[in-house]
């Protein structure tokens, strides 16, 4: 049995300056979330010039509010990210809210002292939201799972657990779209 691959693009890019360890977590934590599905990725930031394309499908991921653990913010109750839908169809297009991850997350980033490791917590909690829309655009569906990463809301445990993965029947429905 050979297994395939899903190549995707992610275009992908913050609307302030970010640090690097948020971004490299956030990456390696999609990475690992997702290649159990048979995804692979590329990464192009779109404030860079676009990479040599290897990919056969692109998806558009924006980062909108204060990417980084430091300062907190009030919950306004509103989804921490949307993927678009248009006429019912779900579009490669998704916005990822970091003003409501650092709310529903509460003080959590607020731990280990180390500024590195709090970055790479929040950047690993940006990556379980990306994912989870990821799902969505890849098989075209607005359906969610029972558990895991697919599931239709995140409590603050699932943003900053060590361990938060797609449930395996997730994991299933993801390959069975391009297989
Ligand atoms: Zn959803």
């Amino acid at each position: 049995m050979h297994s395939v691959v899903l190549l995707a693009l992610i275009a992908y890019r913050f609307d302030a300056p970010v640090s690097r360890h948020v971004v490299d977590a956030m990456q390696e934590e999609t990475t690992r979330i997702l290649e159990r599905a048979g995804i692979e990725f590329q990464w192009w930031d779109r404030n860079s010039p676009i990479p040599m394309p290897e990919a056969s499908q692109i998806y558009v991921l924006g980062f909108h509010g204060h990417c980084g653990p430091i300062s907190s913010a009030d919950s306004v109750h509103a989804p921490l990210a949307v993927t678009h839908v248009v006429d019912g169809e779900v579009l490669p297009f998704s916005d990822v809210d970091c003003d409501q991850i650092r709310a529903t997350a509460r003080n959590a980033f607020g731990f280990p002292r180390d500024l590195a490791k709090r970055e790479e917590a929040f950047g690993r909690a940006l990556a379980r939201v990306a994912a989870h829309e990821l799902v969505h655009s890849i098989t075209k569906s607005a359906a969610h799972g029972r558990r895991g990463v697919a599931r239709a809301a995140f409590t603050q445990d699932d943003l900053t657990a060590d361990e938060f993965s797609l449930a395996p029947e997730d994991v299933d429905r993801v390959r069975d779209c391009f297989r």
